[in-house]
């Protein structure tokens, strides 16, 4: 799927690490998270104490892990990065924290996905840095504090209400990425474009900012797309055409929705009446994970009002029937 937001291979991923931003000022867009790190940082840093710990969540391929890492960057500090499946037992959380030095960063993804042993090992060290760990086994078995380093932990999920209440109330500094805006994307794409020596004009950057899905990673991941395309197509010259045209070969629409987003629409449309329909009934219809639409696919069409979520299940907007060339069930002037 052309505008996943997560990352498809790991040639992406080394694509992703030579495009990321490094430090706050190249962040682009996302000013009030921006503003708020700038001056806990430089508090932080001021009083030589590592950054409170930080919450970061938003829809896939926003920036977390990009801002994770300019946080250990901004401190001066190094960054160890794991994930919350890939955690298991207590002890590899125990390896990672022994091992942190004075105010590193720790970077948890998927933060929600810990596992209840694990977590419990995490509610200690983040409050009085110290571990508990288990000695031994049976009668003879002792528990032994350990202390550790000062740390920051920034832990990025896609959805903040899957935390535990004890786990989100550890966190001093929570933050809510937002989708980005047009221009924000075509700042990006330019950016990018420099990055990758790609010769693309003003409109075609904007042309690809369009249909990025609000997303960052799917805004970069259009870009190589487009130059490959141009670059066979057109002598390698980026303009709105090319793009316009690279995208619609790419079956992503001049609103940036792609297949699965019209799959899931039409269903809703066709086959129970334009909602409400309950997540789970959507999920068999189109074929697809239930996590997947609420994390990847829902967010956005929400936000751009095709869709509404209510308790009774989902329903397709005005905006949609006509966006699938449809006569909204009140009429055209509804
Ligand atoms: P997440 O962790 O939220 O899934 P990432 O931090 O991995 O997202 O971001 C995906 C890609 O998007 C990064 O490789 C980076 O190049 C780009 N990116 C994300 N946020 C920004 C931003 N604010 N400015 C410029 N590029 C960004």
């Amino acid at each position: 799927r052309i505008v996943a937001p997560q990352s498809a291979s790991p040639n992406e991923d080394s694509i992703e690490r030579a495009l990321r931003p490094r430090a706050l000022d190249e962040y682009i867009g996302q000013h009030r998270v921006r503003e708020q790190l700038e001056i806990f940082i430089a508090a932080a840093r001021n009083r030589n104490e590592a950054l409170d710990h930080v919450l970061l969540f938003g829809p896939p391929g926003l920036g977390k892990t990009t801002l994770a890492h300019i946080v250990a960057h901004e401190m001066g500090v190094q960054l160890r990065q794991t994930s919350g499946p890939v955690l298991e037992r207590p002890g590899d959380l125990a390896a990672l924290l022994t091992n942190l030095e004075r105010n590193d960063v720790l970077f948890i993804d998927e933060i929600h996905r810990l596992s209840p042993v694990v977590e419990e090992i995490l509610y200690p060290a983040l409050e009085d840095f110290q571990i508990d760990i288990l000695i031994g086994e049976g009668p003879g078995a002792r528990s032994v504090k350990i202390d550790l380093q000062p740390f920051t932990l920034v832990g990025a999920t896609t959805r903040a209400g899957m935390l535990t209440n004890p786990l989100r109330d550890r966190f001093g500094i929570v933050s809510r990425l937002e989708f980005y805006n047009v221009e924000d994307l075509t700042h990006i794409v330019t950016r990018s474009s420099q990055l990758l020596k790609a010769n693309t004009s003003p409109q075609g950057a904007s042309e690809i900012a369009k249909r990025a899905r609000g997303t960052p990673r799917i805004a970069n991941r259009l870009l190589r797309r487009v130059r490959d395309y141009a670059q066979v197509r057109a002598d390698g010259k980026i303009d709105a055409d090319v793009a316009a045209a690279a995208l619609s070969m790419l079956e992503v629409d001049p609103q940036g929705l792609d297949v699965m987003d019209r799959k899931l629409l039409e269903a809703i449309v066709h086959k129970f009446d334009g909602g409400p329909v309950g997540v789970d009934s959507l999920a068999a219809a189109i074929g697809e994970e239930r996590d997947t639409i609420e994390d990847v696919i829902e967010p956005f069409l929400i936000q751009q009002g095709y869709l509404q979520r209510t308790p009774r299940g989902r329903i397709a907007t005005q905006t949609t029937w006509r966006h699938l060339g449809l006569t909204p069930p009140g009429g055209p002037d509804l």
